[in-house]
């Protein structure tokens, strides 16, 4: 049986181990920390338990699908409920406005909230869903660096299309001319974030963002984020593949134009080697710099993120699962956040508190909250300086909103910092989604999901093709296995 080797152990790697095994390799993953998951974990504080990353879950049938392929019942493992509003969101004039995951609901609500005429607000939706259904089996399911991907009737059509995908003008611009309203604006304009990006750079193609989750829904698992991995870590394991944690892989063993295994203390070889590190981090780390691709490493990061995690010693009805409360100044947040190193005085807020439906992870009459404002990648602030502030102006910001001091009512206290994520989980600038998607091209520009120079070399995850969040990384492990079948195939 030919063997493949996983380097981490993500949400990309768990995936891409499953798929191989099921492809019938020999799998083995080693994990530098003492447990799978990578950036979705959690911990427990003083009663209360803490996704420490990932809050938001869409498209749960990816994750299903892993259990299916094995003949397992998805539901006998892993259960997930879908949420009845999907955020509520918060402007400083007092406005509010819960966004509903039924879209019908949505529209009709935020037609009533904005004052923009429901039919404009369906036109919208609809040209969203319009790009998704363009794009999404080219640009998310498939290798995009391989020319007969792009042979196809449908990749003609999108290509037809094209001036239907808004690729040439901003998110902010194509929702700004679609809604008209600043408020509406805004929250469309939000998910920009979803991949790290800016929305007054990132093209308006990624208004099929808000499709995913308002058309297609957002889940939360019962156990939380963590069940996630901790889930597919268990059928991984059931299905036969060995996991070595708390193992770093030092480097890559290469003979002549091929990977052959890996380095810890150490050598292990194997046929296939797939890397769900950061590609940042492996071709810096893992790899002889000769084999570095200039153009992959040079590309802007996503930004990162500061987040509290903050036992609340009462409950606050006015909030739901998800809520952000937005900065005044949307286009000076994001112009501080590429361009300074210090997040902005007044940022948007994301408050998610999985308590409002998990009852277990906070004690009776309290909550758990996990408080992130999006921050610039790390380049050497000295993060812990700067959290004094940081935590100040997010209590005048909640201040403002609610009209609580919430400084009254933290118990436990944990942050996290860029720099923390990335020593603690190699993401280079502590960048949640690798590589930006502030320009049209970014798409081409990600890594590729295989090496072009070493045989037998593979990538999956957030900072390779095609993006970062826990969808697209489940997508990648897909694409590197059909790209081993394909292979393995012609062999
Ligand atoms: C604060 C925060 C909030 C987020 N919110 C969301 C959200 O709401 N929804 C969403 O979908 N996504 C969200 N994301 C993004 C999402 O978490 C990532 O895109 C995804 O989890 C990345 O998975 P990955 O497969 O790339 O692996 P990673 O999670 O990056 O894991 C890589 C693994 O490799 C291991 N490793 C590194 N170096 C070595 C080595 N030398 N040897 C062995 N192992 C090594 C690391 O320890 C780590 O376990 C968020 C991320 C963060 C940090």
């Amino acid at each position: 049986m030919s063997k493949a080797i996983v380097i981490g152990a993500g949400i990309g790697g768990i995936a891409a181990a499953l798929r191989l095994r099921h492809v019938g390799l020999d799998v083995e993953v080693f994990e530098a920390a003492d447990h799978t998951g990578g950036k979705l974990s959690q911990f427990e504080m003083d009663g209360f338990r803490f996704d420490r990353g990932p809050s938001l879950f869409t498209l749960p049938g990816l994750v299903d699908e892993l259990f299916s392929l094995f003949g397992e019942t998805p539901a006998q493992h892993f259960r997930y409920r879908q949420i009845e509003e999907s955020c509520r969101y918060f402007w400083e004039d007092g406005t509010r406005f819960t966004a509903a995951a039924d879209s019908e609901q949505f529209i009709r609500e935020a037609s009533e909230c904005f004052g923009v005429s429901d039919s404009r607000i369906d036109r919208y939706l609809k040209a969203n869903q319009r790009k998704y259904d363009l794009t999404a089996d080219l640009f998310l399911e498939r290798s995009l660096h391989r020319w007969r991907n792009f042979m196809n009737a449908k990749t003609l059509r999108a290509l037809l299309s094209s001036w239907r995908l808004d690729i040439h003008r901003s998110l902010h611009d194509t929702n700004a001319n679609a809604l008209k309203e600043p408020r509406l604006v805004q929250l469309f304009d939000r998910y920009a974030t979803y991949n790290g990006s800016s929305p007054y750079r990132t093209p308006g193609i990624m208004s099929m963002i808000p499709h995913l989750e308002m058309m297609l829904g957002t889940y939360l698992p019962d156990g939380g984020m963590y069940d996630i991995a901790e889930s597919l870590t268990s059928l991984a394991q059931k299905q036969g593949v060995r996991f070595h944690l708390s193992t770093k892989v030092e480097s890559i063993l290469i003979s002549g134009r091929k990977a052959v295994g890996i380095r810890t203390t150490k050598d292990h070889h194997a046929d296939i080697v797939v890397s769900n590190l950061d590609i940042h981090s492996l071709y810096t780390q893992l790899l002889p710099q000769k084999y570095a691709p200039r153009k992959s490493l040079v590309q802007e990061r996503s930004s990162s993120a500061f987040v509290f995690y903050w036992g609340i010693n009462r409950l606050v009805p006015e909030l739901g699962l998800h809520n952000i409360l937005f900065s005044e100044d949307y286009k000076q947040e994001f112009q501080d956040l590429f361009y300074s190193s210090e997040p902005i005085d007044d940022p948007t807020v994301y408050i998610n508190i999985t308590s409002k439906h998990v009852a277990s992870d906070a004690p009776c009459g309290m909550e758990n909250w996990f408080v992130m404002i999006n921050a610039p990648r790390h380049q050497g602030q000295d993060w812990h300086t700067l959290m004094p502030n940081i935590k100040k102006n997010i209590i005048q910001k909640i201040q403002s909103n609610l009209s609580i001091n919430m400084a009254d009512h933290i118990i436990a206290e944990k942050y996290w910092t860029p720099l923390q994520i990335q020593e603690q989980t190699a993401s280079h600038q502590g960048s949640l989604y690798g590589s930006s998607s502030n320009s049209r091209f970014s798409a081409f520009l990600r890594h590729p999901n295989f090496s072009k120079k070493l045989e037998g070399l593979y990538f999956c995850g957030g900072s390779v093709h095609p993006g970062g969040g826990i969808p697209l990384c489940l997508h990648s492990a897909k694409i590197v296995s059909d790209l081993i079948k394909s292979k393995t195939c012609k062999a």
